[in-house]
């Protein structure tokens, strides 16, 4: 018990710890792949801001000496009365760097600029020989970051001087974004992750539940109640037709249950009745015999119920081998119409013995297959000996073989008492021996197992058997064989003993 709930809570936690790596994998790559974008995009409106502040460079900077002297100092030409202008200018004044070719700042570098670091000659010779602006990052002593756009504008007068530029933009804003997403995201996930992990867990445990139950029933089956079944859901899905696959497997383990203890019943009632007589007569014959001859007579007819008792088992033993598989078909070729021939003609002594006309009549002058021909013979003998011991006096027998197609029919036809319908479906079980009102069974009537064996026999050999019957008219058994691939759909692998009863 305890091993089976530690299987199932196993399968729940892997299916349930299986699904949420996936879905924990999933949602962290998501979570990046969204960072990933956000910040690239933030990253190119910072730039596409800057580019917009170069064009206020461009369009507001003059870079102009003094006539004829060197001193090189920075004009913003623009309409000062313009609050849209001005505030535009002040912004790119803001935090901008405008040296000479040597590095040397021109007044006044803005503040913030000079708190970011002023750029070194190398950057700033870099960047006038540089075909394109270069774009840098820089952050201020408390840690924000500034995005900078380096490049050169010439001066004024001449148009020959380059002159160094260095603008810059805070990107507190975007990185405040940034940063807020990241702390939602990683806020979120194990709130997510652990949401998630609940609701795999509920919903493997909802679907397991049915191998649960499953797992129950089967614990709760024995002998005594086989007949338990797990209730469908209704579903119509694989855990249903799991279900459905483990009640056919009970029902099926039921009824070979139900045919062994059967089995073991008929058996033990077969036997307690010779057994029974035969101790009654030694009894007898012990105590009132007085005579030689009475000893005789007693022990002769114990003898002969001994004699009952072998055949029964003999006959079980050969039929529980034939049903368990352990007797292997010795099929060959041969006629069936030279076979059944012969089996007839060895049935015309005691058919005539008992004043029954016996005839054999084949509609074909040859019917070739693959057959155990001590099997078939085995099967004609008990057809034959129950219609000539079923038949009264005066009454007939026919044997007809004929042939359609790839199978061989043979029917043994009598005008015997016949088999009233109520017995008719149950001839073929073991044992089963229909009495007239108060008769008893008795050995002269057979042990009723030779229906049994005709008909493992017919299947043995891949084909089928029926019966027709009409009580005081007479009875027909129809046996149709296969001719062509004559595989049995089960148990072919039959063994025959040594010893071969032509009619048990
Ligand atoms: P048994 O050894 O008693 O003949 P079977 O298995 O061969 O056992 O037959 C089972 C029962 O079927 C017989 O007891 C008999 O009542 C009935 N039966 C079989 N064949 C015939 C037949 N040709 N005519 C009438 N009854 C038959």
């Amino acid at each position: 018990m305890a091993e089976r709930k530690h299987i199932t809570r196993g399968l729940r936690f892997t299916l349930t710890a299986v699904y949420t790596l996936v879905f924990t994998i999933l949602l962290v790559g998501v979570s990046l792949l969204f960072r990933t974008t956000l910040k690239s995009s933030l990253d190119q409106q910072a730039r596409e801001d800057l580019d917009q502040n170069w064009a206020v460079v461009k369009a507001y900077l003059r870079i102009d000496n003094d006539e004829g002297q060197d001193n090189y100092h920075q004009n913003w030409n623009y309409d000062h009365s313009d609050p849209d202008e001005s505030s535009t200018v002040a912004a790119v004044q803001g935090v901008i760097l405008i040296t000479d070719a040597q590095g040397k700042p021109l007044e006044p570098t803005s503040a913030i600029y000079q708190t970011l670091g002023v750029d070194k000659p190398n950057q700033i010779r870099a960047a006038l020989q540089s075909a394109q602006p270069v774009w840098g990052e820089k952050y201020d002593p408390d840690g924000v970051p500034y995005l900078t756009r380096a490049y050169y504008v010439y001066d004024a007068k001449t148009g020959k001087r380059k002159f160094y530029v260095s603008i810059g933009l805070s990107l507190a804003g975007p990185y405040k974004i940034l940063r807020s997403f990241t702390w939602l995201v990683v806020g979120m996930v194990p709130l997510v992750i652990l949401t998630g992990y609940v609701i795999g867990w509920v919903f493997a445990g909802r679907a397991l539940s049915p191998v649960v139950e499953i797992a129950n029933t089967a614990q709760r089956i024995s002998g005594l109640n086989l007949s338990l079944r797990i209730p469908q859901r209704g579903a119509g899905d694989e855990l249903d037709r799991l279900i459905e696959t483990f009640n056919q497997m009970i029902e099926r383990i039921e009824v070979n249950f139900n045919n062994v203890r059967q089995f073991s019943t008929d058996v033990s009632h077969e036997l307690r009745t010779p057994i029974t007589v035969v101790r009654g007569q030694l009894e007898v014959a012990l105590f009132t015999a007085k005579t030689v001859d009475q000893y005789r007579d007693a022990i002769v007819n114990s003898l002969s119920d001994i004699e009952r008792l072998s055949a029964i088992v003999r006959a079980l033993l050969l039929l529980s081998q034939a049903e368990t598989g352990q007797v292997i078909l010795q099929k060959q070729p041969m006629d069936l119409v030279e076979t059944v021939d012969s089996i007839v003609d060895q049935f015309q002594i005691p058919a005539e013995g008992g004043d029954v006309k016996l005839q054999f009549t084949s509609h074909v002058s040859h019917c070739p297959g693959d057959f155990d021909r001590i099997q078939i013979e085995r099967m004609l003998s008990n057809l034959l000996s129950n219609a000539i011991k079923f038949t009264p006096p005066g009454g007939s027998v026919e044997v007809i073989l004929d042939r359609h197609e790839d199978d061989a029919e043979i029917t043994v036809k009598d005008t015997g008492e016949g088999i009233s319908p109520e017995h008719l479906p149950h001839i073929f079980d073991r044992f089963y021996r229909v009495r007239g009102v108060g008769e008893q069974a008795s050995p002269e009537k057979g042990l009723g197992l030779g229906l049994s064996f005709v008909a493992w026999i017919v299947r043995a050999h891949g084909g089928t058997i029926d019966v027709q019957s009409e009580p005081k008219k007479g009875t027909a058994f129809r046996v149709v064989l296969p001719l062509i691939n004559a595989e049995p759909p089960r148990q072919d692998n039959l063994t025959v003993p040594g010893e071969s009863l032509r009619s048990v």
